[in-house]
């Protein structure tokens, strides 16, 4: 049961086969009896009163395709009842009174919540080893991260401790633990998905998505997740719109854009091995591949982190000790209550950040950096428009890695900030233009140590094209099985 795509689940629930509370806690079993560190808080009362509620719909035919399905919470969405710590020493304790609009749209379509799971602090991080509350372990192989942020959700789903989970992406952060984990995620179009009760990381960049199985799964989480949401003044106002309605259109005839700068210096020869793997099986499903050049590719990594430490130094400003948060026990006076609050509350890489986007925002810098910034990220959003937009657009979708290494080892890259954010050199770009990307599984990567390490394939499309993504990564998926493996 707990192999089942959410398609198949959700036919299993609608016969009668199995009843929404039995699935809960069949998942809820897989997780007690975990090691992964994937999640923070389970409660199975309030998972199974839950599956009870959902129950009560199946039969009484009030029930849609994600009725009495199972899922995980990126522990960075606020939900009423449950603890949301955002991998933070800072909100250790913090109950929010009220659910995001994500977790409230999925409770609307009947899911169940299985709990809520790890990610790195303030979804800082490219490895999940900045959360307060330990590591999570890839289930590949239990030496390697799983990636981050949404560390968490991605181990989850791939070592099948919950069919599906939701997950955030600033930077990369749905597409790199996919990739690294085996598993299909997609960060759809910037706005796409409501920000009010995710809690903040950069705004301008931060973005929700799911984590599955399969694109067709992935397509069903987003036709809930998605839609205007007026507490989210970037929230775009959009038609509902079915994102699996084209899953089975033929690929004959698609441009795939190969940037030669996503396969430069840097790029791991087994990484580049299975993509171009991957690649070929496309031009046998009818696609042709076009070189294209993104040259801005490189000066995303100095862009990405002027601008998101500077969104972040804003945003977590919040975290005083008063309004939120974690307060020190014992103070001199007002400021000092807040230093030491903050000093403890928040984690080395967090502390990095804020230091960071104050500097670059601060009088006599800002325009050095932060202006700076701003002025190459749209440039880098023109590399993708000259390729995607217009008459003379030269593709409709592009490829490339998602990450330039398989997993590495835990503990590798912890002290080395930089290490970890040049991991992120083939995510951020799409991020800074508000594109949709996925990930899909396409392989496997060399040396093996304590289990196979996985790779991914991004698909990057235009604005609002994420149907698009779903088919071609579906007729990807009907065609392979590098979805179906499975950590042992
Ligand atoms: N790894 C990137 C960072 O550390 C992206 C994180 C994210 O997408 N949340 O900022």
């Amino acid at each position: 049961m707990h192999k089942l795509t959410l398609k198949e689940l959700s036919l299993q629930l609608q016969a009668r086969k199995i009843s929404a509370a039995e699935l809960a806690t069949l998942f809820l079993d897989r997780i007690e009896a975990s090691d992964l560190n994937a999640f923070l808080h389970v409660d199975r009362d309030l998972t199974l009163a839950q599956a009870r509620a959902a129950d009560a719909r199946l039969a009484g035919n009030d029930a849609g395709p994600l009725t009495g399905i199972p899922i995980a919470h990126k522990d960075i969405f606020v939900t009423r009842g449950w603890r949301t710590t955002a991998g933070s020493r800072m909100l250790q304790n913090y109950v929010s009174p009220f659910d995001a609009t994500v977790v409230e749209q999925f409770n609307n379509a009947g899911t169940v919540t299985l709990g809520k799971v790890n990610c790195d602090e303030f979804a800082m991080g490219s490895g999940n080893e900045n959360s307060f509350y330990g590591p999570v372990k890839n289930p590949w192989d239990t030496l390697a991260v799983p990636g981050g942020s949404s560390g968490g959700s991605a181990a989850a789903v791939a070592a099948r401790l919950a069919p599906a989970a939701t997950a955030t992406d600033t930077g990369g952060s749905i597409r790199q633990p996919s990739a690294l984990c085996g598993v299909t995620g997609i960060k759809p179009t910037y706005g796409s998905v409501s920000r009010f009760g995710m809690i903040a990381f950069a705004s301008s960049l931060d973005q929700g998505g799911p984590i599955g199985k399969t694109a067709e799964d992935c397509g069903l989480l987003l036709n809930a997740m998605t839609g205007f949401d007026e507490r989210d003044s970037t929230s775009l106002q959009r038609p509902k719109e079915d994102f699996n309605r084209s899953l089975n259109d033929s690929l004959k005839g698609l441009r795939i854009g190969v940037p030669k700068e996503f396969f430069g210096a840097g790029l791991a020869a087994d990484v580049e091995q299975a993509v171009r793997a991957a690649l070929s099986e496309f031009e046998k499903l009818g696609a042709t591949l076009v070189d294209i050049s993104l040259p801005k590719t490189e000066l995303s990594i100095p862009v990405y982190y002027v601008i998101a430490p500077a969104e972040a130094s804003s945003n977590l400003s919040r975290f005083d000790g008063v309004r939120y948060g974690h307060r020190a026990a014992d103070y001199k006076d007002l400021a000092d209550m807040y230093k030491k609050s903050r000093a403890e509350g928040f984690g080395e890489e967090v502390k990095r950040r804020i230091l960071v986007g104050s500097y670059v925002l601060s009088h006599g810098y800002y325009d050095a950096y932060y202006l700076q910034a701003q002025k190459i990220r749209r440039l880098i959003a023109q590399d993708f428009q000259r390729a995607l937009e217009g008459p003379d657009r030269q593709c409709d979708v592009i490829m490339g890695p998602v990450a330039p290494t398989v997993a590495w080892d835990l503990g590798d890259k912890t002290n080395d900030p930089v290490a970890n954010y040049l991991a992120d050199i083939f995510t951020l770009s799409t991020s800074l233009a508000g594109l949709p990307g996925m990930s899909i599984p396409c392989g496997f990567g060399q040396g093996e140590k304590n289990g196979k390490r996985p790779v991914g394939l991004q698909i990057i499309g235009n604005y609002f094209d994420e149907a698009r993504l779903l088919n071609v990564a579906h007729q990807f998926q009907q065609a392979t099985d590098w979805h179906l493996r499975e950590p042992a």
